[in-house]
């Protein structure tokens, strides 16, 4: 959270309170954001290396430790602090104003490798992050389990649900949808024993339908896979992302950061 940058004689606070209450009653929320806040939510998936070369799927979807390693290395170095949704949600009602350079980290699917390969390089640079969970594959091999996700979300960590079974949201029937939707939050919340308020489209797949059924379950936030930079006035069950592929360069990296700063 984030204190207003300025302090008002008490005698005026009395005032501007008046004028708060009624510019709340006379304005929709997303105006009161202020304006040109901006936030860049970077998607990543898997941190690892050694996928092979005929793997393309699954190159695009690693970034190697080393790289994460320089691309955090680049963020802190042009002043970008980490924030979360619980962040965006808050001044998306003017209840706080993000710094200038305010970044949301997110982690699509719960790989095992988040806890052993991202998790380490983000706290040497005291960045957090989101991570998305498909509650079905919870303690799988390959993937994170529960006791994991209570020590992350301690550390600082939002845990965002991603879906049961991460199908195709806009194909499945309401009741299926339903399901997917509340039923990875309740798992969460479950292994948690906190709030979960924050989704991602599999695939980036949503439609009004899907975005509704997201509002239902009671999410906050919702984040797709469409290009671009967050702001706190836009929808927040749209929330576009900035994804950085797998094998990209440094420079290549530098290239989509400054997309957010213009
Ligand atoms: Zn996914």
């Amino acid at each position: 959270m984030f204190r207003l940058p300025f302090r008002l004689p008490r005698r005026w606070l009395a005032l501007v309170w008046l004028g708060l209450v009624l510019a709340w009653a006379s304005v929709p929320a997303a105006s009161l954001a202020a304006p040109d806040q901006r936030l860049l939510i970077l998607m990543y998936h898997y941190i690892r290396t050694g996928v092979p070369a005929s793997d393309r799927l699954g190159q695009g979807l690693s970034v190697a430790p080393a790289d994460l390693d320089a691309q955090l290395r680049v963020l802190v170095q042009r002043g970008y602090v980490s924030v979360t949704l619980d962040d965006l949600v808050a001044a998306r009602q003017g209840e706080t104003v993000l710094p200038p350079r305010a970044a949301v980290l997110t982690f699509d699917d719960g790989y095992a490798d988040f806890y052993t390969a991202a998790w380490p390089i983000l706290q040497r640079y005291g960045l957090s992050a989101t991570i998305y969970i498909i509650s079905g594959k919870l303690g799988q091999p390959g993937y994170l389990a529960c006791d994991q996700l209570r020590e992350l979300a301690d550390a600082g960590v939002t845990v965002a649900a991603h879906s049961v079974t991460h199908p195709r949201l806009p194909a499945l029937s309401d009741a299926a949808l339903a399901r997917e939707m509340r039923e990875s939050r309740r798992q969460l919340e479950e292994c948690l024993g906190q709030p979960v308020r924050h989704f991602a489209y599999p695939s980036g797949a949503y439609d009004d339908r899907v975005r509704a059924a997201a509002a239902e379950a009671g999410y906050l936030t919702a984040t797709t896979t469409r290009y671009g930079v967050a702001r706190p006035d836009l929808d927040p069950l749209t929330l576009p992302r900035l994804r950085v592929f797998g094998g990209i360069s440094l420079s290549q990296f530098i290239g989509l950061v400054a997309t957010a700063e213009r």
